[in-house]
Parts: C-alpha cells; structure tokens; sequence
C-alpha cells in the first residue's frame, strides 16, 4: 500500500510538472502517464482481441482504443509485435520470504532453528526439510500480477504470512486458507484436531479482504483408515468452512479404494469448487480404451472447476496431452510454484506447454485471467476495463522448437513458447529485462550521470517513470 501511494504521488507530481511545462511550451497536453503503442491485446473479459493502444493514468486503465496519439501520454512504449494482455492471475503458489519452509509460520516449527543443527539436536526428521515457499514477486518474470497462495498458511498462522510477507509484496497476494489451523507442516496437515471449522470460517472473514477460499491437500493418503482419521475428515471439513464463510474450496486430493475421485468431484465438490492438479498422475482422467473419462465432463456440468496446479508432482502429459485433444482443457493455469519446481517451472512454462498441445493463445490467456478471477470472486481483476487497475503483462510469442517436460520425468516437443517481456502492476513497470520503455543510455536525462557524491542526491535514473 505505501509504495502504492508513493507511486501515485510520484505519478501526481510528475503528471503537474508535464502539464505545466505543457501550457508554457503551447504543446498538447499529456493525458496520460503511460501509453502501450501498437500491441495486440487480448482482453476475453470484454471480448477484445485485435491490434488497440492501451493508456495509463494514475495506476488504472485509462483508455483502451485502435489509435490513442503518442503525443497524449508522458511514457510511450512501442510495443508492436507484441500482446498485450490483462495482468495474469495464479491461482496455485506458495509464498514464503526468500528461502523460508512453508512451515516457517508455525510458531513451534523446528524450520525456524538451523535446519541442519536441528535435525542432529533432535533427530527430528521435519526439522530436515527444505525450505519451500518462494518470493511472490517471482512471479512478475511471467506477467503474473495477482497470486493466490494455496493454503500454506491456516487459522494460526496467517497473520504471520500476512505480515511477513503478503503485506511486502508488489504483486497482489491472495490466499487460500489451510482447513489445518498450523497450515502446511507436514505431519500435523494429518491432525484432524486441527480441522477447526470455526476458526478457518472466523480467519476467513476476518481478512476477507485476502482470503478468498479454503484449501485442503495431502491427508492420509498412505496408511490405512481408521477411528482418528475418518475417510473424508479433510474434505469435509473444508467443505463445511467453505459454507460457513461463502467461498469456494481448492482441494489437493488424492483417491484411495474408500474414496474416489468420481465421489470427490460429482458428491462432495460444490459448483464452484476446484479440484486443482487435475492432470496429476493418481486421476483417472483417461479411460483404458484412451477416452477422456465421462466423470470430467458431467462434474463440469454441476459447476466443479478443474486447475492446472502443475507443480513438482502433479502433471502428466499422459492425461493432459490426451485430455486437450478431446476438448478437455482446465478452467485456469497454474503453478504450484514452490522451492521444489521454481528452477525449470513458471505461468509462462505451464502456458507454453497448453499452447504447444494446440490451445489457442486467446484461449489461455482467458484461463489466465478472467477465468481465475472469477473461480475466485474477484471479477474486477484480470480485465483491462477502463478504471480498473493497470495490472498489465506484455508477452512474446516465440516460434521454434522447444522441449517441455512433465512430473513423471517425460518430455513432449513444442514449436512455440509464451516469454513476458514486460510486467505493469497498478500503473509500475516492475518488470522490464529487456529495457522496453526505457530510454537508450546515451539519451538518458542529465542526471543519470551523475556521480552522486550525498545521500539525498537526484537518482542517476533515465526516466523518472515508477518502477518499484
Ligand atoms: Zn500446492
């Protein structure tokens, strides 16, 4: 929020001294901060896919029209060749701040004791785990703008992700609240004690600003049943803080002969609901005969929703490539980003891998954001509607031949590739590698060379346009 501010001040300051400048010179006067100039957006939230200028001013969509004069804003950046495109949403990630377990938030974790020392102090094996959540603005190298964290956090230890974290980030941080009051540590997501129905419900209204739904992953999905762990403990119980509070639930699920995966998704999902990791390899997503499994389709028609989730274990192109070749492609893209798949996996990664199975790039980009925006009850995110914020990716389409791996250690080959070249949140350009919108360096403004001999020195930057 504060660098929200001081980017608008920032903007405010800048646009005052243009339009002054402006009136003396007798020149028009800019109307906007910034203007994306000659790009293809792809907005499906208001059926726009053609050639269109996108304007900026003060952190929202300004315009969005065929020919918007260069002339009219402060910052021109050309982007033809490119799309441009809503902000895209993820809706599987897991936060933690640059190397922290995704069981950092538990008071009681052994993780927040050197894990090394800790694990020959105690022998505890949880204390050897490494750490698993990622920097959310990682994800702004993909033109992700809003992430949702999946349920590494509960009722216990939200408030500590919240300001350890969600309350730094530059991209937006959602989440989706853990059914398990200590969140993800492992061996305690198996205590049904601490599936507190009324405590999920009470934390998910009471940062509903945050929270937009409940997850529930990885329950007893190896010994067998009994009295402590009833069939579908987890389920249900994040089905019933679902109700409670009026939002949807992200199960992480795995079947077993007493539960399947038809009773999951035609019983117990509600519409609106998410299986997420839907092309993992323990689904019955295609039948022996190689047909796309019925169950699928009739759980669509109930209004269940499928994800991506891709993550370290949890995509197979048996099911995904021979799904999507019967029409079958999931609601929304994902990453389950986490420490254990950030080296190879990215939004841009998953996408490239749907578009080289022959998904239209129209199509994706929808599943990228309006679709999530919806599954998730925020219909104001993932559009480039005038008014809204200026969360905006710049993307590349690259042709060639490329490989793309799956969790099962398989590799299908691809001819093309979605790159992000640029990535605005709320107005800021945060992510620019190769230096689109910024000026050439032997043209850059006196003060850039600067050697600044004062703290409190003008900054040796080309351009004063916001860029944290
Ligand atoms: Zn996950």
């Amino acid at each position: 929020m504060r660098q929200t501010v001081e980017a608008i001040c920032t903007l405010t300051a800048l646009f005052a001294v243009l339009v002054a400048n402006a009136q003396v010179a007798n020149t028009p006067v800019p109307r906007y901060d910034l203007l994306l100039k000659g790009g293809h957006v792809i907005d499906p939230a208001n059926g726009l896919d053609g050639k269109r200028d996108v304007a900026v001013l003060v952190g929202k969509v300004a315009a969005v029209e065929k020919d918007i004069p260069a002339n009219e804003a402060l910052k021109v950046v050309d982007v033809s060749g490119l799309y441009v495109t809503p902000g895209l949403i993820d809706i599987h990630y897991h936060v933690g701040h640059g190397g922290a377990p995704l069981n950092w938030f538990a008071p009681d974790s052994p993780d927040h004791e050197v894990p090394a020392l800790a694990a020959l102090l105690t022998a505890d094996p949880r204390s050897q785990l490494a750490p698993l959540g990622v920097p959310a603005d990682l994800a702004l190298q993909s033109g992700v703008t809003t992430i949702v964290d999946a349920g590494t956090a509960g009722a216990d230890t939200f408030l500590q992700e919240k300001e350890e974290v969600i309350d730094h980030a530059k991209v937006r941080v959602l989440a989706f609240l853990n059914i398990v009051a200590d969140g993800m540590t492992g061996g305690l997501e198996q205590t049904v004690d601490q599936m507190d129905v009324k405590r999920c419900a009470d934390t998910v209204l009471r940062y509903s600003d945050i929270i937009v739904g409940v997850k529930t992953a990885h329950y007893w999905t190896q010994k067998p049943l009994e009295e402590l762990h009833p069939t579908w403990a987890a389920v249900d119980r994040a089905v019933a803080c679902g109700e409670a509070a009026k939002v949807p639930v992200m199960f992480d699920f795995w079947p077993r002969p007493e539960r399947s995966y038809a009773d999951l998704i035609l019983e117990k999902a509600r519409p609106g609901d998410i299986h997420t990791h839907v092309f993992a390899q323990q689904f019955p997503i295609v039948l022996e005969d190689g047909k796309l499994n019925p169950i699928l389709q009739q759980a669509r028609n109930r209004g269940v929703i499928f994800d991506v989730g891709h993550g370290a274990g949890s995509f197979w192109f048996r099911n995904a490539v021979r799904a999507v070749k019967q029409g079958f492609v999931p609601d929304s893209m994902s990453t389950d980003l986490h420490t254990g798949d950030f080296l190879i996996l990215s939004m841009s990664n998953v996408m490239s891998k749907f578009l080289s199975m022959g998904v239209p790039l129209s199509d994706l980009i929808r599943r990228a954001t309006v679709n999530p925006a919806h599954e998730i009850h925020r219909p104001e995110l993932g559009t480039l509607s005038i008014g809204k914020d200026a969360d905006i990716a710049v993307l590349d389409e690259l042709h060639g031949h490329f490989g793309y791996i799956d969790c099962g250690y398989a590799k299908m080959e691809g001819t093309s590739q979605i790159v992000a070249r640029m990535t605005i949140r709320a107005g800021r350009i945060l992510y620019d590698p190769s230096g689109l919108s910024m000026v050439q360096w032997e043209k850059a403004r006196p003060q850039y060379f600067n050697i600044p001999m004062l703290q409190g020195s003008l900054p040796a930057t080309a351009d004063s346009y916001p860029r944290n």
